[in-house]
């Protein structure tokens, strides 16, 4: 048997309509598994670039898939549905706060949660959480976003901890700057953007595609052994 292949599997992929959900839904199904892919918008393209069908799911309620694991078997969670807001510190909104952390981070919990319950008692699941650089380094102007990718980081370990021995590989991805809309601000400012560039010793920013083979192989049995890992994807950005 191919340990890189996901043949057999169904996969629900969070945020999966653009972005690094979208080239991770592409990928997973490229690699055999029926794809999910899940979010508040259509995922009609991501259909149409090899997902199996599309479902509709708005964390603005992060209990939002609560039900969904016990209708049917999925075996691999993407928790990649994520959103930012830039302000400074000294005058950031409670809204932006509590928008920022239902999505990013009590969502995430709550949906690994369910899935755990769901895959616990067969022996076997795969949980992969999209976290950041900001998981590891202070950032700026991102409050919320960094206390969401601080715990998204914790909470992997923690999760990792309890279901591992039970068949649960529970672990994260820390993408670097990737060209996304969730970096639209970031590369539209030329100085930050140049100053960005010039840390990151692989010299370009990252694509969506440069994350989506590491859930590839997350999710697949080669990866049975990781537990707890949080893997930067991010061209060295964190070895500098
Ligand atoms: P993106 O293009 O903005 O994608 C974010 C995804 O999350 C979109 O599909 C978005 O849907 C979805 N989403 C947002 N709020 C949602 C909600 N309430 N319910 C359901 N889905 C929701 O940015 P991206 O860069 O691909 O982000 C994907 C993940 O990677 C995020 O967790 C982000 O924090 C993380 N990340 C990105 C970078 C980077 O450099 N780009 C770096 C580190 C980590 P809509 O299109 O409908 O808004």
């Amino acid at each position: 048997m191919n340990p890189f292949s996901l043949t057999g599997k169904t996969a629900l992929v969070t945020g999966a309509n653009t972005g690094i959900g979208q080239a991770v839904a592409v990928a997973m199904a490229g690699a055999g598994a029926h794809v999910i892919a899940a979010g508040r918008s259509s995922s009609a393209e991501t259909v149409a670039l090899g997902a199996a069908e599309e479902l509709h799911l708005d964390f603005s309620d992060p209990m939002a898939a609560q039900d969904l694991f016990g209708q049917r078997q999925i075996d691999i969670l993407v928790n990649n549905a994520g959103i930012i807001r830039r302000a400074d510190s000294v005058d950031f909104s409670e809204a932006d706060w509590d928008d920022v952390i239902d999505v990013n981070l009590k969502a995430v919990f709550f949906t690994c949660q369910a899935f755990a319950r769901a895959a616990l008692p067969r022996g076997q699941g795969k949980i992969i959480n999209i976290a950041s650089l900001l998981s590891f380094q202070g950032g700026i102007r991102v409050p919320s976003y960094t206390a969401s990718k601080h715990g998204v980081a914790g909470l992997t370990k923690l999760l990792a901890n309890e279901w591992a021995a039970r068949g649960l590989n529970v672990n994260a991805i820390a993408p670097g700057y990737i060209e996304t809309n969730n970096t639209d601000a970031l590369r539209a400012d030329p100085d930050r953007f140049r100053a960005i560039l010039e840390r990151i010793p692989a010299n370009r920013w990252g694509k969506p595609d440069d994350i989506a083979q590491t859930a590839v192989f997350l999710a697949a049995p080669a990866s049975d052994y990781i537990n707890g890992a949080v893997i930067n994807v991010d061209g060295g950005w964190l070895a500098r």
